[in-house]
């Protein structure tokens, strides 16, 4: 079962260990201390309770590092409430003991021993219909469904109750289990793919043995499924996924239909027609026709990422400028989910940490192109492929690099590929934020490097664009390789703005030893910055005042001209 991510919640410093080796099995699960008591945590609150009552609300699995009964008093009040019920462990600080205490039905007994394994301990389950039969009967593995859990609910306490059981039907997982089995018995589980009332004493579940060949030209692909399935006599819960030609694979109406039936998509190459696609897709199985679609009815739940491929994905993301609390939740969420990623060594290591199987491609920052190239061969084999750059990736990124790759490209399979570039914060916002609004009037992002555009042109926009009085944002405002081209910019500018004109200039902004520093036009010297560094120029309105702390605000105001009355 897949369970959306976990937050890791922490007191103290002693826990963050802990909830480190908790993060290795969540990847994308922040971890959340308490502000003034834990240091290096990936976000900060001010108080328990109200930040475990909003996880809880919002629906958030929680992992917190501290007593049981604390997490039981803080969530109390809300247990009474309808409606969500995420999973909710406490975890011993040492990580000695791993307590599922709410959200049984949210997977909570799967997380105490994914977490409970990775801490190398036992999981304190105490689930009784779980403990007694070995496995929890309403949370059957991924290859089965439960048809209601009401009914599942009252079954599993039949039992506690000292009834006994039958099992038609072929379910491995369930000859593991300790039931109380006897081949007279009034109650029985039924394990099978065929459509059917569940009787009062009988437990109904739907191995996911059936895969339904699909087409893109059919319209109402999800009533049509369903409508096939109906016809072949099969349980909707039964499907276990769509299949469809490999030269379909960028349709929109295959992958809603996917989403909307709640099942992966998988391509095969094309056959001659859908019955052949689908008898080359799942091996012995039994194939019905129905309103041009073709049902493969298995015997056995299907192993669905062994059929065909799925969709490649490639995702070019942003980090932001550093700081995990600036990435946005989407990046975060696709870094948990991706199995490669590409990019500079720097930001590859800080967009982790990455799980054991997923594979890291390092590579030196100037390589681009061939970057590029390489994620588009990944993700056409059906990877899902991440692109990381700092900031936004479409800001002086990979962004435009990726999409450079795929224009020059006649490759159909790089054309299906499901490419997706997610924002992030770039540096020139984030710098201008921690200073106050600089930018807080029309404004001009530039690149001072010359590597990829002539010198001319930098020159002509920057003349252009001081004159034009806009604020400026410089990126990439000096190397090695280029000394000299940052002091002969500030001079251009110099000729249009007083040397009053308020800079700020932001070093690894959102990183670790970060440096925020307000100046002037007239006071700044290239020797200031370094490739690190980012600068912002005002306009002629531009101004600054004291901030409380001794340092100074910097903005520029949203009129022009004269101020408006308020
Ligand atoms: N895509 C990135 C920019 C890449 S260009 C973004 O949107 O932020 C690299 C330049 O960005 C650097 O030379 C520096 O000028 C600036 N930069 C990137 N990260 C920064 C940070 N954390 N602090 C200050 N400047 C940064």
């Amino acid at each position: 079962m897949t369970h959306s991510i976990p937050a890791i919640v922490i007191l103290g410093q002693a826990s963050l260990a802990t909830a480190r080796r908790i993060q290795q099995v969540y990847p994308a699960a922040q971890i959340h201390g308490l502000a003034g008591r834990v240091e290096g945590a990936d976000c900060s609150y001010q108080e328990f309770g109200a930040t475990l009552r909003d996880l809880y609300q919002h629906n958030t699995p929680i992992i917190a590092l501290c007593a049981a009964g604390i997490v039981i008093r803080t969530l109390a009040p809300l247990l009474l409430e309808k409606g969500a019920e995420p999973a909710v462990l406490a975890v011993a600080e040492d990580g000695s003991a791993v307590v599922p205490l709410l959200g049984g039905l949210g997977g909570v007994n799967v997380m105490a021993r994914e977490i409970a394994a990775a801490l190398q301990v036992a999981a304190a389950i105490t689930t009784s219909g779980e403990l007694r039969f070995g496995t929890c009967l309403l949370n059957p593995p991924s290859g089965y469904a439960l048809a209601d859990l009401e009914s599942g609910k009252r079954f599993v306490s039949d039992l506690l109750a000292g009834h006994s059981v039958r099992i038609e039907g072929a379910a491995p997982w369930l000859d593991q289990a300790q039931l109380p089995e006897d081949p007279q018995a009034q109650r029985s589980i039924h394990v099978g793919s065929a459509a059917r009332q569940a009787s009062a004493n009988e437990l109904l579940i739907y191995p996911r043995s059936v895969a339904v060949a699909i087409s893109a030209d059919v319209g109402d692909l999800p009533e049509a499924v369903r409508a096939a399935l109906l016809h072949a006599n099969i349980a909707l819960p039964s499907l276990a996924c769509l299949l469809a030609a490999d030269t379909e694979m960028a349709s929109m109406n295959l992958h809603e239909a996917a989403l909307e039936l709640g099942v992966p998509l998988r391509f095969v190459a094309a056959q001659s027609d859908l019955v052949a696609l689908a008898a080359v897709a799942v091996s012995d199985a039994k194939i019905v026709t129905a309103d041009n679609l073709a049902v493969a009815i298995a015997e056995q739940p299907l192993d669905v990422a062994t059929i065909g491929r799925r969709r490649g994905r490639l995702a070019v993301i942003g980090l932001g400028p550093g700081a995990a609390e600036l990435m946005v939740p989407a990046v975060k969420a696709e870094l948990a989910r991706c199995t490669d990623v590409l990019g500079y060594e720097t930001y590859v290591r800080m967009a982790g940490p990455f799980r054991d199987e997923q594979v890291q491609h390092c590579t030196d920052n100037r390589e681009e192109m061939q970057r590029a190239r390489h994620a588009f061969r990944l993700a056409a084999e059906g990877r899902s492929v991440i692109v990381v750059s700092s900031g936004d990736p479409g800001v002086f990124a990979m962004a435009a690099a990726v999409l450079e790759a795929l224009h020059e490209s006649d490759d159909p399979a790089w054309h299906s590929v499901d490419l997706e570039i997610l924002p992030g914060v770039s540096a020139s916002l984030a710098t201008a934020a921690q200073a106050g609004a600089p930018l807080g009037h029309d404004f001009c992002v530039m690149s001072l490097s010359d590597n990829l555009k002539p010198w001319s042109i930098i020159e002509k926009r920057l003349d252009l664009a001081a004159e034009a009085d806009l604020a400026l944002a410089f990126y990439n405002p000096i190397s090695k390789a280029r000394p000299w081209q940052l002091g002969r910019a500030l001079e251009i500018v110099g000729q249009h703005r007083t040397a009053q004109t308020p800079v700020v200039l932001g070093r690894d902004i959102g990183r670790p030893g970060q440096t925020l520093r307000a100046t002037t036009l007239g006071a700044l010297t290239p020797d200031q910055v370094d490739m690190r560094t980012m600068v912002l120029i005002g306009s002629s309105t531009t101004c600054t005042f004291p901030r409380a702390d001794g340092s100074s605000w910097v903005y520029t105001p949203r009129w022009y001209g004269e101020k408006p009355a308020s």
